[in-house]
């Protein structure tokens, strides 16, 4: 059994007295290769599932009461069923209590999260959380979900319960992601394909800058409406265009303003890379893929605009680096992680190179984490 798993057992047992007749269930964080920003555009993305995970262990209450109890924050609440706990949304409070509304469970239970997935890095936390928390959930209502509904319920919840207008990409992989290799997913049709990365040549590693803005969440609700701007614009001489997925070069144009120009040459642009990323990763061709990180670092930074120095500066210092492929931001931006494409055996190089740097100019330490096999999702049982 995992350590984590074991870890949460014992927690449980500590925390109620016992943990006879838990559930364990487990959803990982997720690093996305290529494809920032199009997942909400109905585009394609590539994420790769983490060797971090989220843990819920739960069974039924004995005693009438919902109780919650976090190994992260050492805090819990108690609260009765038809009530709703006294929390904001995005409190962790608020993601388990909006899966339970979603998947209620045939009673009152007792919840313990703990997880390694670091939080607000834009390595998707939240979306293992919601994902542990519907597969324990499952388990206890004795019905499966299938994969793509539980992710479909992880995304609305967020929208719902923490006021993130997510895409999809994040649940999806989460649940359905496979060790050794990326997902391919198409936000448009839904399907995906699990592609298998070859890593004996390479290694990638998760540099998080630790800079958490919240800047971040205004500006990704900007940048979506901007995205629904420039479609009402092109939507008015084309009205069988329903998302910028099926806008092209030609398109870009017909906008009037600028900044919805470079906005959409974003989507665009990095549509393409998805699929050329793809064909690298099939290939194993590195110093590809490497190209296609940099290109969209630019991308990001000129059309997009969610950039900052702090992350142009720990991108732009790797790739000078002996090893490395590629660098580039990754997620909504402002902060948060990159991701490197380095060769096998560079990475704990290129990590303390990188983290030396970037303290001595910004005074502030960054955490590197090169990404071992990815944890899939999945539940255990007494
Ligand atoms: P990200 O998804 O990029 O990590 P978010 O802000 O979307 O960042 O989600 C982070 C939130 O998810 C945390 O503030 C917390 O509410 C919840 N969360 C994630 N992991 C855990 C955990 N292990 N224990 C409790 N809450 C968690
Ligand atoms: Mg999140």
């Amino acid at each position: 059994m995992p350590d984590m798993e074991q870890a949460a057992r014992e927690a449980f047992a500590q925390w109620r007295g016992s943990a006879d007749s838990i559930v364990v269930a487990r959803a990982p964080g997720r690093v996305n290769l290529v494809g920032d920003h199009t997942d909400y555009n109905d585009g394609l993305v590539l994420p790769m599932i983490l060797d971090r995970a989220v843990y819920v262990a739960a069974r039924i209450s004995s005693d009438g009461s919902h109780h919650f109890w976090s190994e992260n924050y050492r805090e819990g609440v108690t609260y009765s069923p038809g009530q709703w706990p006294k929390v904001r949304p995005g409190h962790w409070v608020s993601y388990i209590a909006g899966m339970i509304q979603e998947l209620p469970p045939p009673g009152p239970i007792e919840l313990l999260v703990m997880g390694n997935v670091p939080l607000g890095a834009g390595l998707s936390s939240s979306a293992a959380l919601e994902m542990a928390t519907g597969l324990a959930l499952e388990a206890l209502r004795g019905k499966p979900v299938p994969p793509l509904e539980l992710a479909q319920i992880g995304q609305r919840v967020e929208h719902r319960y923490a006021g993130v207008k997510c895409g999809i990409m994040d649940q999806i992989v989460s649940r359905a992601g496979r060790t050794g290799h990326a997902l391919f997913l198409d936000c448009h049709s839904l399907n995906w394909e699990h592609i298998p990365i070859q890593s004996k040549d390479t290694q990638f590693l998760v540099i998080d800058s630790r800079i958490r803005r919240q800047l971040a969440t205004s500006k990704y609700n900007e940048r979506r409406a901007e995205c629904q701007k420039a479609l009402e614009y092109i939507r008015a001489s084309n009205v069988a265009i329903t998302s910028l997925r099926h806008v092209g070069d030609h398109h870009v144009k017909e906008l009037k303003e600028s900044i919805l120009q470079r906005r959409i040459r974003h989507v665009i642009s990095e549509n393409k890379r998805v699929k050329a990323a793809c064909s690298a990763v099939i290939h194993s061709d590195w110093s590809r893929l490497g190209r296609i990180f940099s290109l969209s670092h630019e991308s990001l930074r000129e059309d997009y605009e969610v950039s900052c120095k702090e992350m142009d500066f720990m991108a732009a210092y790797a790739e000078l680096c002996p090893g490395v492929f590629g660098a580039r931001m990754m997620g909504g931006g402002f902060g948060g992680c990159t991701i490197n494409l380095v060769r096998a055996g560079e990475g704990p190089a290129v990590a303390a190179s990188v983290t030396a740097a970037y303290e001595d100019k910004y005074k502030q330490k960054p955490v590197a984490h090169i990404i071992g096999p990815g944890i899939e999702a999945g539940c255990s049982y007494d």
